[in-house]
């Protein structure tokens, strides 16, 4: 427990969990837009970020739009078009079709298969890397074997298990949607994240590796639906003398400017990588004889890109704690603590923490939705039995004992190693 007697000398200036980090660059390439007056949603920033993202991924064709988020509807909308066709106007591609989604993640990976009239089925979360569970996954598709869509994340910038994700959609004839917001720069077996699916999509928010300040990009090998993802982000024109319109459109497409911002930060995607690299080490390193893990990696497959670090504390040391649904309480414990307790702490050295992404299933918008996990209907569990057998659900249990933890690329080893510190505190 932490005592809250000790005085505690906060940072002058805020520690962000995660901000842009800027190089100059970045304010040439909006320069150039603005000095050649190129400052709406055509340019030569964009073009070149699309190629340049294209090289680094992989990926034969890469689609800048205003967001993630935006990105992730083009995709989901892309794969409910190919599976059930076009619908009519005022019509979603996916109403009334189940699609499998993650559910431990931030809510706009999965809120475009709602745009789009689909109803999500959440798919649990597994240990090794806190991603989708294939196995979940496997039982989701006993139970509704007509899915054709799939839609995952890969969280904090450590891949999923792909392969087996992959082998299992394969088997039931699923196309996938791939969102790797977080997770740019990091690879799976040699690939980039965001070549792995059919439609994908990645970000440029402020606290991504890199930013835009805002923007994303739709990924796809297939260049057809490319254009048609361009085509629909610029309120779907057809080539005609007036607006002429066929299909729905929207107001999607990135701004030439905020591309300058996007090509000024490429190049430094492996150097922000490595510093976040350095932040999980030195965490690893100085919580090493604290009862709690850090997230995930998977060495074994993947090189994440170490976007965020997290930690879990582990069962037998987490005090008592409990959460309603916008606040938390807890129940200081000798030698023991809670990430309600840590993040208290660390918010006292004028640092941001967070929790981790509140799982899907457990969202009040999202209280009605099916939720698999490994053993079947996650929903059908009583009191009772989570009680008696000390199970809930993978997701509910990280979200309980797990936290994120200030990965700033400008914190210096001294701020860490105060964050350090008062962690340790916090088990005393
Ligand atoms: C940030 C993020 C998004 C959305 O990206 P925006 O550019 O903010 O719209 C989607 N999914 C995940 C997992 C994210 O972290």
């Amino acid at each position: 427990m932490f005592n809250k007697d000790v005085k505690i000398k906060p940072f002058d200036n805020k520690l962000w969990l995660a901000s842009p980090t800027m190089h100059g660059d970045e304010l040439r390439y909006m320069q150039e837009a603005y000095e050649t007056n190129w400052m709406s949603t055509v340019g030569a920033n964009i073009n070149e970020i699309e190629r340049i993202t294209c090289e680094k991924i992989g990926c034969g064709d890469a689609v800048a739009l205003s967001s993630g988020t935006a990105a992730l509807h083009l995709a989901v909308k892309l794969a409910g078009e190919r599976l059930y066709g076009q619908p009519a106007a005022g019509r979603g591609t996916l109403e009334g079709r189940r699609v499998f989604c993650s559910d431990m993640t931030f809510d706009a990976t999965v809120n475009p298969v709602a745009y789009e009239g689909g109803e999500l089925v959440f798919i649990d979360t597994e240990y090794d890397t806190w991603n989708m569970d294939p196995a979940a996954l496997e039982k989701a598709f006993e139970i509704y074997p007509e899915v054709r869509l799939v839609v995952f994340a890969h969280l904090y910038g450590t891949p999923a298990k792909i392969d087996k994700i992959r082998a299992i959609c394969d088997r039931h004839g699923a196309l996938i949607v791939e969102d790797a917001a977080e997770s740019l720069g990091a690879s799976y077996k040699g690939k980039q994240t965001g070549a792995f699916g059919d439609y994908n999509a990645i970000s440029f928010n402020g606290n991504k590796i890199i930013t835009g300040s805002s923007g994303g990009m739709l990924l796809t090998d297939d260049k057809d639906a490319a254009n048609k993802a361009r085509k629909w982000s610029t309120q779907s024109r057809e080539d005609a003398d007036w607006y002429q319109h066929e299909e729905l459109g929207y107001n999607y497409r990135m701004s030439n400017v905020i591309a300058g911002v996007v090509r000024g930060q490429y190049p430094h995607l492996e150097e922000h990588i490595a510093a976040k690299k350095a932040i999980y080490e030195r965490y690893r390193e100085g919580l090493r004889d604290l009862p709690l893990q850090m997230n995930p990696l998977d060495g074994e497959n993947s090189e994440p890109n170490y976007w965020l670090s997290c930690a879990i504390v582990d069962k037998e040391a987490m005090c008592r704690q409990v959460r309603g649904e916008k606040d938390a309480l807890y129940t200081p414990e000798k030698g023991k603590s809670c990430p309600t307790e840590i993040l208290e702490a660390i918010s006292l050295l004028n640092a941001e923490g967070r929790p981790i992404w509140k799982p899907m299933h457990m969202q009040p918008i999202y209280r009605m939705n099916a939720f698999i996990t490994a053993n079947g209907n996650g929903r059908a569990r009583s009191n009772a039995y989570i009680e008696e057998t000390g199970l809930t659900d993978v997701g509910t249990d990280i979200f309980e004992r797990g936290l994120c933890l200030p990965s700033d690329n400008k914190m210096t080893e001294e701020q860490q190693n105060a964050i350090i510190e008062i962690i340790h505190m916090c088990f005393e």
